[in-house]
């Protein structure tokens, strides 16, 4: 198991490795374009060269890309359907060129469509991402936060995006992964503040979803309580997680073979290295 953190790639991606080994990561997540929109930054072959070049230097085992936020694959504007799931295509054609592991994203949310259709979208925004793509960076769906008619906040409405887009094509089996991130499966209300109840989670993730399709996890504590439905990160510790639940994340067997990325608040340069201290801690236990 090893650490790292969501790293600022301002000034271009081959920045992104030196930032990260300064704060003490050795793994990082970064946006590999403007998070809120706008096209993304073209990628010259020298780019590529320093960012792998950086990696190595800096001592990055490995690195993960973060889809922009605007994305959703449930929105009843095709515009919007179709520009979230080329934007991740792009993604993962950019990924696959710099050497990186894996892409997330949040799925989005069926507002203005009904919980079906929403699905059915999404299935097939899946499918458009995917079909074809033969690159290495791996596509992953990350458990999301949030009131209403948020996508893939329950283990089981994963299960079936990933199994009805893998039914309807065989093509795309064991392409789609998951990224649990904690304070989402949280205010989700999946409890995670000690072992019994990680373990618990655990076993239902397992149940639903499948642990083989987990493939990352984002640690976060949570400013709101179990099944709030609000995505509020907070500093490991100081949320409504708390240090008991993560001490049990690092140690839980059945994670060894997992990384943990931080997407905890930066108020202070200091911030990343004691929140990487903590889990390193956890993790000599
Ligand atoms: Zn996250
Ligand atoms: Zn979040």
């Amino acid at each position: 198991m090893l650490f790292g953190s969501h790293i600022s790639a301002a000034g271009g991606v081959d920045k992104a490795p030196g930032r990260a080994r300064e704060v003490g990561c050795e793994v990082f997540q970064f946006f590999s374009r403007p998070p809120q929109g706008g096209p993304a930054p073209g990628l010259t072959m020298v780019q590529i060269k320093a960012f792998k070049d950086n990696c190595k230097k800096f001592k990055q085992v490995e690195s993960y890309i973060h889809a922009p936020y605007y994305i959703n694959l449930a929105s009843s504007k095709n515009t919007v359907r179709y520009g979230s799931s080329s934007a991740i295509r792009q993604e993962l054609e950019r990924g696959s060129q710099l050497g990186v592991k894996y892409l997330m994203t949040h799925i989005g949310s069926s507002r203005d469509v009904s919980a079906k259709q929403g699905i059915d979208y999404v299935v097939e925004g899946l499918d458009r991402i995917l079909d074809g793509y033969q690159g290495t960076t791996q596509f992953l769906i990350e458990i999301s936060a949030g009131a209403g008619k948020v996508i893939g906040d329950t283990f089981d409405e994963i299960a079936e995006m990933i199994k009805r887009t893998e039914k309807k094509k065989a093509a795309l089996k064991n392409k789609i992964g998951v990224c649990f991130d904690t304070c989402h499966a949280f205010a989700s209300g999946y409890d995670l503040r000690d072992k019994p109840s990680v373990k618990k989670t655990l076993d239902e993730f397992d149940k639903q979803v499948g642990l083989a399709r987990l493939k990352l996890i984002h640690c976060n504590d949570s400013m709101a309580g179990l099944g709030e439905h609000k995505d509020r990160h907070e500093h490991l510790g100081k949320g409504k997680i708390g240090l008991k639940g993560f001490e049990a994340l690092v140690n839980e067997p059945r994670l060894k073979r997992l990384n943990l990325v931080l997407e905890t608040p930066k108020d202070t340069p200091q911030d990343d290295p004691r929140n990487l201290k903590i889990l390193k801690k956890f993790r000599l236990n």
